[in-house]
Order: structure tokens, then sequence, then C-alpha cells
């Protein structure tokens, strides 16, 4: 990584350097981005509106559930318009 990336940096600003689904504070060394609605069910890769920040384990639980499956977790993440 030796560019950065300005769609990491966005989601850090907007989401607070936390964990979409578990809060947990990250770094950018932990974060990840997860697409909301995952790209085999027709996410936008590269919409904002579709990526969030994610801690690895949350990412790797998720996988390629949709949230809706994945729990309401999303849901209480502060009210987010997703
Ligand atoms: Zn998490």
């Amino acid at each position: 990584m030796s560019r950065r990336n300005p769609i990491r940096k966005a989601l850090f600003n907007r989401d607070g350097n936390r964990c979409t689904y578990c809060q947990i504070t990250l770094s950018h060394k932990t974060a990840t981005i997860d697409h909301v609605k995952p790209r085999s069910k027709g996410g936008f890769r590269k919409s904002l509106s579709n990526l969030v920040l994610c801690c690895q384990p949350c990412n790797e639980a998720k996988a390629n559930k949709p949230v809706s499956e994945f729990g309401d977790r999303l849901q209480n993440a502060g009210g987010k318009r997703l």
C-alpha cells in the first residue's frame, strides 16, 4: 500500500475509526473495508454508500452475507444511512 486510498480515508472520516458492526476502535492497519451489499449480489464496488469500515473478525464473519442476514448490528451502529 504505497498509495493512500481515498476511499479508505473517506470511510475513516465518515465512520470515525470504528468497526461498523462491533464498534471496536480501528487503526489504519487493522481496518478492513466491507461491502454492505456483496459484489456477488450486485453491490457497487466503488460506491461509498456501499462500503463500511469494519474489523477483520467481523468482515470474516459476515463474508458474503448481506447485512440483513448478518444481523441488526449495522442498524444499531449509530443510525448511519447506508
Ligand atoms: Zn468488528
